[in-house]
């Protein structure tokens, strides 16, 4: 990158660089940030992920940059949870308005507190100026018992983990707000804010679940993912949708049940598994201390439907689609 269409201030790009997004290169790095790549040693498969957050679109404008960091961090961990893998690496491209430091730092500290956490390293990345974007990449391993979308059968149990509907009820409080946010709603805030990667979970799930996926977009459109990768249809019993005392208090239990269904940014697995492994199932989200409950069973057919007692219900917000 050239210097006069870099982020530059006070301190040039490169002291900014150094100073911030360097010396967190983790283990099995031969070269790390600094040069015109980082050199990698990798000796198993490797799981490559990448997401890009753009301010104003994937989350509020006024968003604090902490939160900014874990969560750029959170969604491609979600994503290498997702497949089971083992997350070594990220890459960090970052586009600003302007290089306003206390940001920066900010920024990284939510970062590199998350990666910490999953024993991430920095490799290497990109610094430019333009509105404000994030685009991390993560490199993780396998040892080849990876998860995919495909593998559901008509008869297996849907799981998820955690709560659903928390992250998408809070965007309305972050447009509204409030001065002084009750208990329920800063548990919201907080869920947006900083999303739980269910990293341990998936790792432990890989020779259990038949399928996977994080749920982002919304349970129904990713469960459809799910069914149309897998051949199947899928049915969710909603009273068993798993919902937060914070957003049962904030909404009630029918908007609550449409956050769930709806609403996306948890970053939870949903994942398939036989009848006959449910215990294997429990038990391995146990040791992880994941929460984890069975809210449908696949089908044939193609279509996601939702039902109460048995009978078909309409499902109420559609999942989050881009375009
Ligand atoms: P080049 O001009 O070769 O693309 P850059 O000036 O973009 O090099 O980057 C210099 C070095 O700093 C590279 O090793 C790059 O990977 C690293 N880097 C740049 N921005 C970041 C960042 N935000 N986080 C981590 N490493 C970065
Ligand atoms: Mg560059």
């Amino acid at each position: 990158m050239a210097a006069d269409d870099a982020a530059v201030s006070a301190r040039g790009e490169f002291e900014i660089i150094a100073r911030y997004f360097a010396g967190h290169e983790g283990d099995g790095v031969l070269l790390g940030v600094g040069d015109d790549a980082a050199v990698l040693d990798v000796r198993e498969p490797c799981v490559v992920a990448v997401d890009t957050l753009v301010g104003g679109v994937h989350f509020p404008p006024d968003l604090d940059a902490r939160a900014i960091g874990h969560r750029a961090l959170a969604v491609n961990l979600s994503d290498l949870a997702a497949m089971g893998a083992a997350p070594r690496w990220a890459t960090l491209a970052l586009t600003l308005p302007f290089a306003d430091e206390d940001w920066i730092e900010a920024f990284a500290g939510g970062f590199f507190a998350l990666a910490g956490d999953h024993g991430v390293g920095l490799v290497g990345g990109d610094t430019t100026r333009g509105p404000l974007s994030i685009t991390v990449q993560v490199i993780g391993t396998t040892r080849g018992d990876y998860l995919r979308r495909s593998g559901g059968r008509a008869g297996d149990d849907v799981w998820v983990t955690g709560t659903l509907g928390d992250a998408a009820a809070a965007l309305p409080l972050f447009a509204a707000a409030p001065e002084q946010p009750s208990a329920a709603e800063t548990v919201l805030l907080e869920r947006f804010r900083y999303p739980a990667p269910r990293v341990a979970a998936g790792r432990a799930l890989t020779r259990l679940a038949t399928a996977a996926i994080d749920v982002s977009d919304g349970l129904v459109a990713d469960l459809g993912h799910i069914c149309s990768q897998s051949g199947c249809g899928a049915r969710i019993d909603v009273e068993r949708l798993p919902l937060s005392e914070a957003l049962l208090g904030v909404c009630g239990r029918s908007r609550a049940e449409d956050y769930a269904l709806g609403g996306g940014d948890d970053y939870e697995l949903c994942f398939t598994a036989p009848p006959e492994r449910a215990a294997a199932v429990a038990d391995a989200l146990a040791r992880t201390g994941t929460p984890g409950v069975r809210v449908g069973s696949m089908t044939e057919g193609h279509a996601v439907s939702c039902c109460r007692a048995g009978r078909p219900v309409p499902v109420g917000i559609a999942g989050y689609t881009h375009f």
